[in-house]
């Protein structure tokens, strides 16, 4: 039987390839040191593991929900965004999905018809241009220059505007970057799409991982008229180390979210139960334990940031929120004597047993992902790895 077309012609993720390839060597007993997952290396915390076992043993965890999630989370979700980005939401405008991931599918599903083109600034999250081809749609790529922290402006977006522009995507902090927009910025970026009526999704997974005193200013909370015209997608997965669950979620215009919950409810019926009654307790449990690991990932990128910059050929600034370093290698490659990021890639974990991920999949060809969610000593000692890597490779 042949496939579809539209399977034909998906990229299967990148981050999610590399770390199953990592994982497979690791499983035949090689000593690989993997810095390609893209999630936290904490456990969930216990407040929240409880909620979830007390869910299962009242019996409350077996049923089918409401398919936009039970009544008590979505009301979490409100508390929970009138505390942090201080606006006021009901109910009726939040969607709990089965992760972030799958509320943006269930948005682009809900919002695209055929060649509606959706902006997304380079680099960019791997799965933003693939769901927006399986809704149909078209990305339209602006690169964004290093030197700029990879922020898009308003002249490149103005470029990039035609009649079929329907939506852009943001995400600060940004995965693979690290970088965080501005007030300033996303003022400017604000208004112009109110002025254009093209729709914001704005991608905040990271807003609670921010470093070194800098600020997430979530795009929404900017005015009125840009908190009407963005979508706020959000989950559980990054701030609470609950990858594992898969909870996220929308927020936004009554209609957009109905349209997508009428396509939830014939694709995966609800969001598991179970993980709903954990997400309450994450959303409005204690947050001591969001703070203690966002001082550990901190503590981390300080004292790993000048290893990494240090080694021979990468240019890289210092991130201000997520967990990723994202440095641009095409010295080092030349050094090295290679051209292509995904050779060097390769040598580098069957050689010297490190994974690193591409840039490729983030539309970032010279750079690779290094993801610092994992212990100090695996880092330093990749460190160690790369540079003995880089060095042998440049003598010959
Ligand atoms: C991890 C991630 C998501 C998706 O998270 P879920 O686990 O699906 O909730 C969405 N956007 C970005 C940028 C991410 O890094």
């Amino acid at each position: 039987m042949e496939i579809s077309n539209r399977a034909q012609k998906l990229e299967p993720s990148v981050t999610l390839a590399a770390s199953a390839k990592a994982n497979a060597l690791k499983a035949a007993g090689k000593d690989v040191l993997s810095l390609t997952v893209g999630e936290p290396d904490f456990t969930t915390p216990k407040n929240i593991q409880q909620a979830a076992i007390q869910a299962i043993e009242s019996g409350k965890a077996s049923y089918y929900t409401p398919s936009a999630g039970i009544k008590e989370i979505r009301e979490a979700v409100v508390n929970y965004i009138e505390s942090y980005y201080h606006l006021s939401y009901e109910a009726k405008n939040v969607i709990v999905t089965d992760g972030a991931k799958f509320a943006l599918y269930l948005l682009f599903q809900a919002i695209l018809n055929p060649n509606d083109e959706v902006i997304i600034p380079v680099p960019y999250w791997v799965s933003y241009g693939e769901q927006v081809k399986l809704a149909e749609g078209v990305p339209i790529f602006i690169s964004c220059a290093q030197e700029k922290e990879f922020k898009v402006t308003v002249e490149q977006l103005e470029k990039a505007r035609t009649d079929k522009t329907k939506l852009l995507i943001l995400n600060s902090p940004s995965n693979p970057t690290g970088m965080i927009y501005s007030e300033t910025e996303l003022r400017k970026i604000g208004e112009w799409a109110v002025l254009h009526d093209i729709l914001i999704v704005s991608d905040d997974i990271y807003g609670r991982l921010v470093y070194n005193g800098a600020t997430f200013t979530p795009i929404a909370t900017l005015s009125k008229a840009i908190q009407k015209q963005t979508i706020i997608i959000n989950g559980v997965s990054k701030s609470y180390a609950m990858t594992g669950w898969r909870i996220g979620y929308a927020v936004g215009d009554e209609t957009i979210i109905s349209a997508m919950n009428d396509i939830a409810s014939q694709s995966t019926s609800n969001p598991t139960a179970v993980s709903q009654y954990a997400a309450i307790e994450a959303l409005s449990g204690e947050q001591e334990t969001v703070e203690i690991m966002r001082q550990a990932f901190e503590a981390r990128l300080n004292e790993i940031y000048p290893l990494f910059a240090a080694l021979p050929g990468f240019k890289l600034e210092k991130p201000h929120g997520a967990f990723y370093l994202f440095p641009n290698i095409k010295e080092t490659l030349t050094m090295c004597g290679y051209t292509d990021v995904t050779n060097w890639v390769d040598d580098l974990l069957a050689e010297a047993q490190v994974a690193l991920v591409t840039g490729a999949g983030f539309g970032a060809p010279e750079h690779v992902r290094i993801s610092y969610a994992t212990d100090l000593d695996t880092l330093k000692e990749a460190v160690k790895r790369i540079k003995a890597f880089i060095e042998k490779k440049s003598i010959k």
